[in-house]
């Protein structure tokens, strides 16, 4: 079923399906044991979801805390009324420590220079700042080396103005199954973390599974899991698939602006790349381009829904529309195509009928991870909470 509402000033437009996200984030939590709280990652607006929004949905589904990768997404978090801890994933300039602690953002930290800067803000606004302190396992990415951990989290352990809240990690093989990587960067957390607490240091909360994590590593769950690809229905792996079903969350569609039947040889798009073969062949045109997130790489490569059928996309993709044909002529091995209309509905991204255009599908035509492909298209595109 494809439902039809569609924004008042563009012809395409994101859907973004709440039920299933509260499915998702149910399904999550039905893994966790007693008193582990589940955090939900929406950094990059929510994986091109919509933070605001998709926060609300998350915080009635029982999501204990939220995580962004930026500070002005913390702001944005907060301005619209969510009172949850938010961690920021990664440690911002110190320049705005103001902003973290008006706003009581809980950064990750692992430097002693903003971790002060941290402390003297929150000191001088006469409260207590809560940070996460980042812990590199081996991916080589943020925080303090797990073997130096100890040492550097005493430098500013004495600060009035700071409060360790939590204590992390992120692994770089947490959705391979059985990987002896894996199990060397989580014994060296485990390590590191006891290390702290035993020289006398809080740790706060102890967190460092993702997604894959979550599911693959129950072990570790520990105080908090951080969810955040699988709570918008996506797999982070295949392998994970078998361990938790999941419902898609963003349909992308758009209505057919034009419907033309050119003359056999007519050229479509810039560069006239592609070219009528033959009579009773339709062009249709559909808003949606690549400064909406539709790679320009996937040009003449990928297919869309039209009335539960699918059409192959033909020329370039433009910045904002692309063209599809319809060749309504039934040969001996193929039925006849849709006859198209101006406003028809068509799926670039989720189900119409029994057919299904997935992430994972355009991912792997794009060569990249659904991650990407998602968070494109919360670019430009309007989105339609139902
Ligand atoms: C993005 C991110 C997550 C969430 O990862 P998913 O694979 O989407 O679950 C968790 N932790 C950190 C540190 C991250 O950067």
């Amino acid at each position: 079923m494809v439902v039809t509402r569609c924004p008042d000033t563009r012809w395409a437009w994101v859907e973004i399906d709440h039920s299933a996200l509260r499915r998702n984030v149910k399904a999550y939590k039905s893994l966790l044991k007693g008193k582990t709280r589940m955090l939900c990652v929406v950094k990059a607006d929510a994986y091109g979801h919509g933070a605001v929004s998709c926060a609300r949905t998350m915080r009635n589904a029982g999501a204990d805390a939220f995580a962004v990768a930026t500070v002005d997404e913390g702001v944005e978090l907060r301005e619209a009324g969510i009172a949850e801890p938010i961690v920021i994933l990664s440690q911002p300039p110190a320049k705005s420590v103001r902003t973290i602690v008006e706003y009581r953002l809980e950064p990750a930290v692992y430097d002693a220079d903003f971790a002060l800067a941290l402390g003297e803000a929150a000191v001088s606004r006469g409260t207590v700042a809560r940070y996460h302190f980042a812990i590199d396992t081996g991916m080589t990415r943020i925080g303090v080396p797990w073997n130096e951990a100890r040492e550097a989290r005493r430098v500013f352990d004495f600060h009035r103005g700071l409060e360790c809240a939590g204590t992390f990690t992120h692994f770089a093989t947490a959705d391979v199954p059985n990987d002896w990587d894996w199990e060397l960067a989580y014994k060296h957390f485990s390590e590191a973390v006891a290390s702290i607490r035993d020289a006398g240091m809080s740790v706060g909360i102890v967190h460092c599974d993702n997604t894959p994590g979550t599911v693959l590593h129950p072990n570790a769950h520990r105080d908090m899991v951080r969810v955040g690809i699988g709570l918008y229905g996506l797999q982070p792996a295949r392998v994970c698939e078998r361990y938790l079903p999941l419902d898609p969350v963003m349909s992308v569609r758009a209505r057919l602006t034009r419907v033309a039947e050119p003359p056999v040889g007519s050229g479509v798009s810039y560069g006239l790349t592609w070219r009528v073969p033959k009579d009773g062949v339709q062009v249709g045109t559909v808003p949606i381009g690549y400064a909406d997130g539709l790679s320009r790489t996937l040009s003449g490569r990928m297919d869309v829904l039209v009335d539960g059928q699918r059409l192959h996309q033909v020329g370039r993709i433009c910045m904002d529309q692309f063209m599809i044909a319809s060749d309504m002529r039934p040969l001996l091995s193929r039925p006849a195509q849709p006859e198209l209309h101006e406003g028809d509905v068509v799926t670039v991204i989720g189900r119409d009928g029994d057919e299904e255009i997935s992430m994972d599908e355009m991912a792997e035509l794009r060569g990249t991870i659904n991650y990407e492909v998602a968070c494109n298209f919360g670019m430009r595109l309007d989105k339609i909470n139902c």
